[in-house]
């Protein structure tokens, strides 16, 4: 499960001596895992990936160990040019990995950490415009160093305000989360905790880095700890096995900026969410600043005691959305430019209106192809996009059935399916079947009378009222559009 697999990506691995550009590939491959986990499902990552150990890494290169050469075939056999691909796409460049038989690997020696544990970030130093080398946001110096596992992650260079791209998805959680900044820079707490969620790959992590590196600018010497909860599970049981649980809450001691990312991963894990309780109390009280995020509002979290989610969302809580066709374009126009690459109008308006889950995917889709085109040396048009991208534009020619419909809207209204052919007139049945009848109009081809069979055999001028109401409704009801939103995300599958 999780555990083995964060155990494994956390360990010390060869880095001493490493380049930055090496130390940026090394951090690449670590924020991989959870997303093989996701990929390849928990057992295959646990028993294939989570065994292999960073042995060297240059700016293109990632050498991994493995235990054994049955191991070391395996995944050359079936992850491997998987594995190099989602690396190439992350970084946008050509990454390769070699494997290493290692022997005696359990006595794989771990080497000292390349930089001195425990310093106060240093980021401030740092030229706004120069791309950062990673800092690490760990704790103040103590007299003891603490061992590596125990220091804090590094926050991602890329991560800052000015390479986050505004529009109306987001701007609410942009604003926030840069007046959370300001404030902490002039030494005062605005919200508290600053709580962020929303879908994957919507900017969250973003946002809460940014706040980081905004901060560290003006103050460095202000300790920003930042963790992914599985790190901060990771850290407290792993305190546990070592009886070091002294050293896990020195960790918080003189924390004055506490991020904890994707805190759903905290849900359900007694032990560890009495300890993240406890550790959150303690901060609050002495006015420390919490960031958190997840991937849904306070009192959406399940398996959280309830006394938790009311003070998690006892701060301001701002969600974020997915990124409306010209934000999408904007933001594809902006990596494109980071990545020094020109690309076309048509092929940026393909990528913008093609892939409208979240940001990362579209991240993801701008690296493939830009890797795929300077590996080839071919040119970018829009047939080559939508060849390389076939998987990812699949998604949304997916055929959805009115059952599919009816289905899902009843479940987003909590109405019974039956209502949907009921003769029924109540509002709160009827506004939902309406729904039902628009979203059936615009993601199958069914036509008006088809639609009103379906529909408990209602007459076709029905559906085109039906159809008329929820476009004249979208733009006033804010909450009847969200929902509307959800359904359809829900039936592409995205
Ligand atoms: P989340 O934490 O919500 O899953 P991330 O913060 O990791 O999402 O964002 C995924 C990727 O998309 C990151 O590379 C991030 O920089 C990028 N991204 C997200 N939103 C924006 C935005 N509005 N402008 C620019 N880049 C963005
Ligand atoms: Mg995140």
């Amino acid at each position: 499960m999780f555990l083995s697999s964060t155990a494994a990506v956390q360990r010390p691995s060869v880095s001493q001596g490493m380049s930055a550009e090496g130390e940026t590939l090394v951090a690449a491959w670590q924020s991989l895992q959870p997303s093989l986990v996701e990929e390849w499902g928990e057992e295959n990552h646990a028993a294939w990936l989570a065994p292999l150990r960073v042995i060297n890494a240059t700016a293109q290169n990632l050498t991994l160990g493995a235990p054994t050469t049955f191991l070391s075939q395996w995944v050359h056999t079936n992850y491997l040019p998987r594995l190099e691909e989602l690396l190439s796409i992350q970084l946008g460049q050509p990454i390769s990995i070699t494997l290493q038989v290692v022997p005696n690997f359990n006595h794989f020696a771990a080497p000292a950490p390349s930089r001195p544990a425990l310093v106060p970030v240093t980021g401030g130093a740092q030229p706004a415009a120069v791309p950062a080398k990673p800092v690490v946001a760990a704790a103040a110096p103590t007299a003891e160093a603490q061992p590596e596992w125990l220091q804090g992650s590094r926050l991602d260079s890329r991560y800052t305000f000015d390479q986050f791209i505004t529009g109306k998805s987001n701007t609410f959680a942009f604003t926030a989360a840069q007046s959370v900044a300001e404030n902490l820079a002039k030494g005062t707490i605005a919200y508290n905790p600053f709580f962020l969620h929303g879908g994957v790959g919507l900017g969250k992590t973003h946002l809460m880095q940014a706040i980081g590196h905004t901060l560290l600018q003006s103050r460095p010497n202000v300790n920003v700890l930042y963790l992914s909860a599985e790190q901060f599970l990771y850290k407290f049981i792993r305190a546990l096995k070592d009886k070091n649980t002294l050293g896990f809450k020195e960790l918080f001691r003189t924390v004055d900026v506490l991020m904890i990312d994707d805190i759903q991963f905290i849900a359900g894990k007694d032990a560890t969410q009495e300890e993240f309780f406890h550790t959150f109390n303690t901060l609050m009280q002495e006015g420390k600043q919490i960031i958190l995020t997840a991937d849904r509002s306070p009192h959406e979290l399940a398996n959280i005691e309830d006394r938790l989610k009311s003070r998690l969302g006892s701060g301001l809580t701002v969600e974020m959305h997915v990124p409306d066709e010209e934000t999408r374009h904007a933001i594809l126009q902006q990596k494109a430019e980071v990545l020094g690459v020109g690309i076309t109008p048509e092929v940026l308006q393909l990528l913008a209106s093609h892939i409208a889950s979240n940001v990362r995917e579209l991240e993801g889709a701008l690296n493939r192809l830009v890797a795929y085109a300077r590996l080839t040396g071919e040119t970018l048009t829009p047939e080559l996009a939508r060849e390389q991208l076939r998987d990812l534009f699949r998604v949304y020619t997916r055929v959805i059935t009115i059952d599919d419909i009816q289905q899902k809207v009843a479940a987003q209204f909590n109405i019974r399916v039956s209502d949907m052919h009921s003769p029924r007139r109540a509002r709160e049945v009827a506004r939902p079947r309406q729904v039902a009848m628009y979203l059936a109009k615009q993601l199958t081809s069914k036509s008006y009378p088809d639609i009103g069979r379906a529909f408990g055999g209602r007459d076709h001028t029905t559906v085109i009222h039906a159809c008329e109401t929820i476009v004249s409704l979208i733009p006033r009801d804010a909450q009847l559009a969200e929902q509307i939103q959800l359904v359809t995300r829900t039936l592409q599958g995205r």
